[in-house]
């Protein structure tokens, strides 16, 4: 029978509400015993309501508590994330625990990033490679033919989890996920951006996925072994680019790795590009930066100037993530970025600025000295090419 909206709808609101009362008590639990309790509950019904590819529960519950400002939000969270990207799985008699990971990579290129794509060849290469240094040895991998930018990721939970599906059938077939890249959608260029290699990883059920879980070694250690041994084989993948790599592990998690450094990488970016396409050097540079609200503080704008004539060359964007808010404190860490990076004059704007934009093109406005919000102009007769970095 063709159901109503209305009456999924009331499916739905019973779905949330029930999500909402498992993860609740979840937090009230006080004992270990309690906790595998609402985690099994709270896991069961996650599953069955993304079986049923029902956004809208997954949303309003979360939503919701984020309202309350509980920490069953958190708690919620944590738990239709690890349903989405891990999954154990029987084949025949063998039963896997498999993972969606990610391995970001950060680039910058005067050019601005462009769409990479991975031959099979490679494919392997990396594969072989994550396992040597990242994962167990023993693990199956399969890998996408390309390099996803964040705003070509799946938007949803159940679009994630559909793509995890589609690599989990490629890698019981031992093969890597190739995809037509019109398969893909379109994405902006920019100057500075991240890039994501996705996969699917297996390991025999119980078996220890990441090295780390091993012996206990330490992830700084592996994420720097993984930075040295990538680099050959990406800088094939991406050349003309400048690039970091950032430790692959689970996929929210990584995603999150990635979204933190892009913040730090982007003001290398800046500096390095505007000494590489004009003569603007950190020594010459005024950087100065200021809060932009909606009903909160929602981000800083960092304004790259001329020292002499206050011109505002280029801006980046600094997002809030996580927790963060207007007493985290984001101005002394982001003043320690700029000096290492040879920029000693910033100065923070005090008042609060607006969230605005270009009628045009779109672009973020950027605070001038005096704090209006203007358009970045690029310097004259310089070999400037204008970018935007994300
Ligand atoms: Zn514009």
């Amino acid at each position: 029978m063709k159901q109503s909206p209305s009456s999924k709808r009331g499916r739905s609101f019973r779905s949330a509400e029930s999500l909402i009362r498992l993860a609740e008590g979840l937090v009230t639990s006080g004992s270990r015993a309690e906790d595998v309790y609402w985690n099994k509950k709270l896991e069961a019904e996650i599953k069955k309501v993304i079986l049923e590819k029902d956004e809208i529960s997954l949303n309003v519950a979360l939503d919701k508590l984020s309202e309350k400002e509980s920490r069953a939000h958190e708690e919620l969270a944590d738990a239709i994330e690890g349903c989405v990207e891990f999954e154990r799985i029987i084949v025949g008699e063998k039963t896997f625990d498999s993972l969606l990971i990610t391995a970001p990579i950060l680039a910058w290129s005067t050019m601005g990033l462009a769409n990479f794509n991975v031959s099979p060849e490679q494919l392997e290469e990396i594969s072989s490679l994550l396992k040597k240094h990242v994962f167990n040895q023993n693990a199956q991998i399969s890998l996408v033919n390309y390099l996803y930018s964040p705003d070509q990721l799946p938007e949803s939970f159940i679009e994630t989890r559909q793509l995890k599906k589609a690599i989990t059938h490629s890698l019981l077939k031992e093969h890597h996920l190739l995809l037509d890249e019109g398969e893909i959608k379109e994405t902006a260029t920019f100057l500075a951006d991240q890039r994501h290699l996705l996969g699917v990883v297996a390991v025999a059920k119980g078996e220890h996925i990441f090295r780390w879980q091993d012996n206990f070694a330490q992830p700084e250690e592996i994420e720097a072994s993984w930075k040295k041994v990538s680099q050959e084989i990406l800088s094939k993948i991406m050349p003309q680019c400048a690039r970091d790599a950032v430790l692959p592990r689970a996929y929210y998690v990584a995603c999150r790795d990635a979204d933190r450094q892009l913040r730090k990488f982007s003001i290398n970016a800046s500096v390095s590009y505007l000494s590489s396409s004009s003569s603007v050097t950190g020594e010459s540079l005024l950087v100065v930066i200021g809060g932009c609200y909606d009903r909160q503080l929602e981000e800083y704008r960092i304004s790259f100037c001329d020292k002499r004539t206050f011109e505002v060359y280029h801006g980046i964007v600094w997002p809030l993530l996580g927790p963060e808010d207007e007493f985290s404190e984001l101005n002394e860490i982001i003043e320690q970025y700029l000096k290492s990076c040879g920029v000693s004059e910033v100065k923070f704007l005090t008042q609060r600025l607006p969230l605005e934009y270009c009628e045009d093109c779109g672009s973020p406005l950027y605070p001038n000295i005096e704090g209006e919000m203007v358009h970045t102009e690029q310097p004259e007769s310089d070999d400037f090419q204008h970018q935007h970095i994300h």
